[in-house]
């Protein structure tokens, strides 16, 4: 059974447990899509009707960050931790190469996913790359050939939210591969082009303020936290 934050159903489950349940899925018959929403994502979702959809319509629903957690908590109905997209990510990439499975990369600006493909193969040398396209462009249908054709069995889809749901939501069984997983900038941090807030600022939910020092400019997208805040408080109140 999944928790309800806002409309969300998220899974509740340890990172751990997250990542079996992802290899599982991948070795399982079919197409499955993995979304890892933060509380931004939430909003966007009570906003967009059809966002909520392709995000409830994943086999699996991540909390991406702390506000997530502590929604739940305020609900009264907490989730077991936190299971951020970049690391869930990482976990899957290490269990893939000692597997030998594919993996194929698509989002960021062009040159991203090669020099990610290219950190990730040096650090799991057991690793496949399958190919890389980037994430701007015009019609679904080449690229959805271009990862049938390379075979891949793992597809990390990174065109931000919520174009990369709608994208795994529409796309993920023809593209052959089992197992798409939907992770925002992360191709940006495993190309080393942006940096992943140190261990401290992560471990005491404050990740999301690191980010924003280093980049003003998502003040913007930011502000839905204390809105998410506000909102996860009338919820408790209905309650
Ligand atoms: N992106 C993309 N295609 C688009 C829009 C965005 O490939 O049409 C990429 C963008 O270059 C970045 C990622 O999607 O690599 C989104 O990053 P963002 O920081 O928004 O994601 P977050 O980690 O905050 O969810």
């Amino acid at each position: 059974m999944r928790i309800d934050v806002l409309g969300v159903g998220f899974d509740n489950v340890t990172m751990a447990e997250a990542v079996e349940r992802g290899m599982s899925l991948l070795h399982s018959e079919g197409a499955h899509y993995v979304v890892t929403p933060n509380p931004e994502i939430v909003e966007t979702c009570r906003e967009n009707a059809a966002a909520m959809a392709a995000v409830n319509g994943a086999d699996l629903v991540l909390p991406d960050g702390i506000g997530v957690i502590k929604g739940a908590a305020m609900l009264g109905t907490p989730l077991k931790e936190k299971t951020p997209g970049i690391e869930f990510a990482a976990h899957i990439v290490e269990r893939m190469a000692g597997e030998g499975l594919s993996l194929y990369l698509l989002g960021a600006k062009p040159g991203v996913a090669e020099q990610a493909a290219e950190n990730l193969k040096k650090k799991h040398p057991g690793l496949v790359i399958a190919g890389t396209h980037d994430g701007y462009f015009k019609e679904d249908s080449p690229v959805v050939e271009d990862i049938r054709q390379s075979g891949a069995d793992c597809v990390f889809v990174c065109l931000g939210a919520p174009k990369q749901e709608f994208w795994m939501a529409k796309n993920g069984p023809a593209t052959g591969a089992h197992l798409l997983c939907g992770l925002g900038g992360s191709l940006d941090v495993f190309a080393g082009t942006v940096e992943r807030a140190p261990k401290f600022w992560c471990d005491h939910g404050l990740e999301w303020f690191y980010r924003l020092c280093k980049e003003p400019k998502r003040i913007g997208r930011m502000m839905k936290l204390p809105l998410f805040l506000v909102h996860v408080k009338q919820e408790k109140r209905k309650k």
